[in-house]
């Protein structure tokens, strides 16, 4: 048995002290109870909103990757279905609503190296109405276009993500001038 990791220390149904199994898939175990509990990453939805082959990102102003340019999106909420949470987090983060084309895919990354959170994240292609302004977390907004992208992007999955999106909205456009 090893030390549970920073968080982790305490049982979330008897409050008892646990011990983490560290098999093939770690676990903890509690000391008082004897109940199991999983690790497992967190649900989050983010939207890639394109307007003439541009991509709209955020300047963050919180931890982690405070100051970096980012993808609008966030955690989902209990009963949410990514769909709706990355049109909140859209809403909430710039103030406009977004029309969604299609997902991207699903992608995991660490939220924060000093903690054991990774994030499990659908990535929507989605197109803006209305003109964004820098709202919650937020205190800068842009469109970019693949050629000048920021240097500073937060998550390392945003880069693949980006260039997924340009690709997808040039085959959706090709597809509608036919
Ligand atoms: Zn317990």
């Amino acid at each position: 048995m090893d030390e549970p990791p920073f968080g982790f220390q305490y049982c979330r149904y008897c409050g008892g002290k646990t011990e983490l199994v560290a098999d093939v898939s770690p676990h903890l175990i509690c000391t008082s109870c004897d109940k199991s509990d999983y690790f497992n990453s967190k649900p989050c939805a983010e939207a890639l909103v394109v307007r003439q082959r541009e991509v709209l990102l955020v300047k963050r102003t919180i931890e982690p990757y405070h100051g970096y340019w980012d993808i609008p999106g966030g955690f989902l909420e209990l009963t949410e279905h990514p769909k709706i949470g990355a049109i909140r987090e859209v809403s909430e983060e710039v103030g406009i609503d977004i029309n969604i084309h299609c997902l991207l895919g699903v992608f995991l990354d660490q939220y924060d190296s000093g903690e054991m959170i990774y994030t499990l994240t659908h990535s929507y292609l989605a197109e803006p109405v209305g003109q964004p302004r820098p709202l919650s977390e937020v205190d800068a907004v842009g469109f970019f276009s693949q050629e000048v992208l920021p240097d500073k992007i937060a998550f390392s999955h945003a880069r693949e993500v980006i260039d997924m999106a340009f690709k997808t909205y040039d085959e959706l456009n090709r597809l509608e001038d036919r």
